[in-house]
């Protein structure tokens, strides 16, 4: 490993990989976010930009970019526009007004401040609008709770009104007395849109999500709508139906509208295609330009037998040193989990960090073999399994500024089956996050000098390898009794959080096994206690902080790493192989004995492959509610209190590198990037630029 931290990598303290795996609508992919320290930086780089609401802006670097042939960086800057090109979709994917609203904040602060404005209020609409930035909406990026300004609605009007009025995105007809009666209630009104997605199923999904996938249609209708095509589809090899579209009922009839070249936004996939096309001319070897060739093709049908295309050509592009993420993606932000929300991720391979993971993915065999699942739910023959490490040279939609912090994709589960997958890990954005990290969560949250000591010698390595082991052979273990349907059918509203608890009780297991001292990859057992100390900590504990008080937990990665914390607590209770204790009014989750808190993290992986192999709802739904969701209000308000005295927000993000393309005589002749130091300037530079769809679609 090139990078070792002096001071403890705490960065992955809280993470969680977004992701979950569909044997047909396959939603497998990753996203990792984090609670952060702040530390002093260990070079020169600052990684830590600001810091607002509850939300932090760090930076990444992308190290030896300038070391690339002019080909190669010529090809990462096509593909970087290709990819902020798309950066407005997924505003309005999230939800239909965001774009109007983005777009009115921006005139805002485009224009010369108003000498007579509020400087207070001026400065709580501007975290507003960063607040926005950072969600790509007005509902916060990681609860879906919609977030209004804390400046009065008075103040906002009042600032509209100093606006020009050609500024401002008003709508055919509209006079700007209209527009501001129009904006002000979407913006200010906690009742209009209060959930992006609902998860309560006590609700129509559809209808109390306020996601712009679907319009005047219920959750039956949707529901029946694609079970039609998924039927009327006999091959196995299903496509993600519904995947790039959103469904609106039009004259009485379900109708979906495309996102595609001449459909739904149009305006900028034609820019996509664009950069897309001209990548096509410098592409390092001729899988790498199937590939693009594939996704071109498939932005200009619209047609998702092409989208599967493309992923197959995308899989075999194992060797090159650019990749790129770019399409409908991950499905998260859909409540049924059909719609894919625009991202794109572009990356350099990181040659020296890849051979850890590969190491592991080379004997995926041996751990499936070795697992505590029973033996008719392993895989026979664990195939495709590729994973590397890359840096990323920017981030787009879904993407950004929050960022996955490992990614397995295609989501298509029977591509997966056939073709394999590609898994990576952001090298760049691990490592900015472990340096913008440091010991004040360490030292409040775990018991003794001895536990603290060693999370913060071995919590980087630990969390890297977690992050390795749930990817490269956390998702792709285990097989589905012949028979029983894909999880998103059998298992619904809990599939994604059973997937996360199974993938992270493959890395556990395997994290105290010799095997992994054996293969190279951990120096010594020390390494798996500590990944077992934070995980414990994090699940009981520290993930709690992100919590608002009264509330339970939603979100699938917290919930799984609470169920499963909770759970081997309470197994273990009459052994005492994990302690609750309480010093000083703290509390603390203590492990006392790790071999057998090994055994019961097997146990638990036995019965939630057996869960997903057999599609047992009930018990999924046990395991969830039981452990998951509910927590002890006394030890969550001791919890925040303490949390908020170390001052740190819970969610980063980041700003994207900047690339500048000289040019002579229509050839690129270098590229150069820049690092930028100011989140706002990049978002308003980002408006402007990249601002290519109508505020309202
Ligand atoms: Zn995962």
């Amino acid at each position: 490993m090139k990078h070792i931290l002096k001071v403890a990598a705490i960065a992955t303290l809280l993470t969680s990989c977004h992701s979950s795996e569909n044997e047909l609508e396959g939603l497998n992919s990753s996203k990792k976010d984090t609670l952060i320290t702040p530390v002093t930086p260990q070079n020169d780089f600052s990684y830590v930009a600001e810091q607002f609401a509850d939300l932090r802006v760090l930076r990444y670097e992308v190290k030896d970019f300038d070391k690339l042939d002019l080909k190669t960086k010529t090809l990462v800057y096509y593909l970087y526009e290709a990819a902020l090109c798309g950066r407005d979709i997924n505003y309005d994917q999230n939800y239909k007004y965001n774009l109007v609203i983005r777009k009115t904040l921006e005139a805002i602060f485009s224009k010369a401040p108003n000498p007579d404005a509020d400087i207070q209020m001026m400065k709580q609409l501007e975290t507003y609008a960063k607040r926005v930035w950072f969600s790509n909406g007005i509902h916060h990026h990681y609860n879906n709770d919609k977030f209004i300004p804390e400046c009065s609605e008075n103040f906002f009007k009042h600032e509209l009104e100093h606006v020009e009025e050609n500024l401002l995105p008003l709508q055919p007809g509209q006079t700007k007395q209209d527009f501001i009666a129009f904006i002000t209630p979407l913006i200010y009104d906690l009742s209009i849109a209060p959930k992006k997605v609902s998860l309560d199923s006590k609700t129509d999904l559809v209808k109390s999500s306020a996601v712009n996938f679907y319009e005047g249609v219920t959750k039956k209708e949707a529901e029946n709508f694609y079970a039609a095509m998924d039927k009327k589809s006999k091959s196995t090899e299903k496509p993600m139906y519904g995947l790039n579209s959103k469904l609106v009922k039009e004259n009485g009839k379900l109708v979906e509208k495309t996102w595609m070249l001449g459909g739904m936004y149009t305006q900028a996939i034609e820019k996509i295609i664009f950069w897309l096309e001209k990548a096509l001319t410098v592409t390092e070897n001729d899988k790498q330009k199937m590939a693009l060739e594939a996704l071109v093709k498939f932005y200009k049908t619209g047609s998702v037998e092409d989208f599967d295309l493309y992923n197959i050509a995308w899989v075999k592009d194992t060797e090159s040193i650019v990749d790129v993420v770019n399409g409908f993606i991950e499905v998260y932000q859909d409540p049924l989990g059909r719609k894919g929300s625009f991202e794109s991720v572009v990356s350099v391979k990181d040659l020296e960090a890849s051979k850890r993971i590969a190491t592991i993915g080379k004997n995926a065999q041996w751990f499936e073999d070795n697992s505590t699942i029973l033996p008719q739910h392993k895989k026979k023959e664990v195939t495709g399994i590729s994973a590397k490490v890359i840096n990323a040279v920017v981030e787009s939609g879904d993407a950004a500024p929050s960022t996955p912090i490992g990614i397995n994709l295609p989501n298509n589960d029977w591509i997966r089956q056939i073709h394999g997958s590609k898994s990576v890990n952001l090298g760049n954005i691990v490592e900015s996050y472990d340096q913008a990290a440091g010991g004040n969560v360490v030292n409040e949250f775990y018991y003794n000098d001895e536990i603290k000591e060693r999370v913060k010698m071995h919590a980087s390595l630990a969390d890297k390898l977690h992050t390795d082991m749930h990817e490269v052979i956390g998702h792709a273990s285990g097989q589905i009794e012949k028979g029983v349907g894909d999880p998103s059918a059998t298992l619904q509203n809990y599939a994604s959080a059973l997937e996360e608890g199974r993938a992270d009780l493959v890395a556990l297991y395997y994290l105290l096994d010799p095997k992994l001292i054996e293969l190279g990859v951990m120096p010594n057992i020390e390494c798996g206690k500590a990944a077992y100390d934070e995980y414990i900590t994090k699940g009981m504990i520290v993930q709690l902080a992100r919590i608002k008080p009264g509330k339970d937990i939603e979100e699938a990665h917290m919930r799984n790493r609470k169920m499963i914390a909770e759970w081997v607590f309470e197994k273990g209770n009459s052994d005492k192989i994990i302690e609750k204790k309480v010093e000083g009014g703290k509390t603390y989750f203590v492990i006392n004995n790790y071999d057998k808190l090994r055994i019961l993290f097997g146990e638990l992986l036995k019965e939630i492959q057996r869960i997903k192999s057999q599609g047992d709802y009930k018990a999924g739904q046990n395991l969830i509610e039981n452990y998951g969701v509910k927590i002890d209000p006394t030890l969550h308000k001791e919890i925040l209190d303490r949390y908020s005295k170390l001052n740190i927000a819970p969610y980063a993000g980041f700003i994207q590198p900047k690339l500048i393309a000289t040019e002579k005589d229509g050839k690129i002749t270098d590229v150069k990037i820049e690092y930028p130091l100011d989140f706002k300037d990049q978002m308003l530079e980002y408006g402007k630029k990249y601002g290519l769809l109508p505020a309202i679609n």
